[in-house]
């Protein structure tokens, strides 16, 4: 028997549960997993909450993340004793996920942990931090270096924004943070911006074209803001846009395409191919110390998962949060 989380709808609400449940009950997948740790991301908040219609199929075990070490592989890919990284592949949403002491996963799925880090780093970086690092070198494709200027990160004290400020600071970008908790200014001056903007400041509608003052940002919140950071990006800038905290539409115009060719990158974690997931978690290991990550990460229970998941809801979490199964 081992515990795991499980999601069921109950007349039309999602009700989650601490469950025993035993390893035949785990789809039939080629490796058998002892997760050492899980994290809670916005969509496992929106999943466990039911808030968004996150989860195809129910009984559901959410977590979108997992880390842990092989203990049966039907793969020539793993074996026995190796420890991996799950991340995404739409686990914790059509396929039983992460927040359990033992899963079930198909090895294409996973990624060796890269040596040098634990499985509790990892798991401090997660879908977030791996999102963060994919948008970094979005920034880098699109041409924006640390002399182009600064480079402004909304939704900042979140998971993906902590690890972004960690990484561009690592890299010698001056990074501007956007937040709407002014209490969280010492934080993210910790984690490594040069300064940091309220997001008041940034939630006013914009015209086609503003002051022109990033050189690139990530943007984790969408709508208004996401608007604004387009409108006031450089000629030639860059926009990473990979979230929807504060909303999924986009006011804006072609202005900033058109005229100074400004670049809107997307960015996707959860069908990222392997090839650049392998480099991405090479990356983050090189550029985020054990000491970055206590910074920014607490951890939790199995048990504290639900009221975990209404607070990354309502935007109540900082930074990352770390799930230990076993
Ligand atoms: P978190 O909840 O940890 O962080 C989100 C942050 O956004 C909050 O901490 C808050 O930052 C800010 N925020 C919250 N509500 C609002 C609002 N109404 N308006 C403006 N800002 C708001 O989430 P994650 O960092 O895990 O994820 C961030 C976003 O990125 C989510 O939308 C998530 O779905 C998306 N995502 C996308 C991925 C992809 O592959 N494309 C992968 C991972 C995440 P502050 O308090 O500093 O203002």
């Amino acid at each position: 028997m081992f515990k795991a989380l499980v999601l069921d709808q109950i007349d039309g609400k999602t009700k989650a549960e601490v469950r025993d449940l035993e390893v035949s009950d785990l789809p039939n997948e080629p490796l058998l997993v002892d997760v050492d740790y899980s994290s809670i991301n916005y969509k496992d908040g929106l999943a466990i909450t039911g808030t968004g219609r996150i989860v195809s199929q129910f009984p559901m075990v959410p977590g979108i993340d997992l880390a842990g070490t092989v203990t049966e592989s039907h793969s020539d890919e793993f074996s026995v004793g190796d420890t991996i990284i799950m991340t995404g592949w739409s686990v914790g949403e059509r396929f039983w996920g992460g927040l359990s002491e033992k899963a079930r996963l198909k090895p294409e799925w996973c990624v060796p942990l890269p040596p040098g880090m634990t499985s509790h780093d990892a798991m401090v970086i997660g879908t977030a931090g791996l999102t963060a690092m994919l948008c970094v070198m979005a920034l880098e494709d699109a041409g924006v270096t640390p002399e182009s200027g600064e480079v402004v990160v909304s939704g900042a004290a979140g998971g993906v924004g902590s690890v972004a400020l960690r990484l561009l600071a690592a890299l010698g970008y001056e990074a501007v943070a956007i937040t709407g908790r002014a209490e969280m200014e010492s934080y993210l001056i910790a984690m490594g911006a040069s300064r940091v903007i309220s997001r008041d400041s940034m939630q006013e509608p914009a015209k086609p074209l503003e002051k022109q003052r990033w050189a690139g940002g990530i943007d984790t919140v969408g709508d208004t803001i996401l608007g604004r950071m387009l409108a006031e990006t450089h000629y030639g800038g860059a926009i990473a846009a990979c979230g929807l905290a504060g909303g999924y539409k986009l006011p804006t115009t072609v202005m900033p395409f058109i005229l100074r060719n400004v670049r809107l990158q997307g960015v996707d974690s959860v069908m990222c191919p392997k090839e650049t997931r392998t480099v991405a978690w090479q990356r983050l290991q090189q550029l985020l110390s054990s000491e970055d990550l206590a910074e920014m990460s607490q951890t939790i229970s199995l048990e504290e998962v639900p009221e975990y998941a209404e607070k990354i809801v309502n935007g109540q979490v900082r930074g990352r949060t770390l799930v230990k199964l076993t």
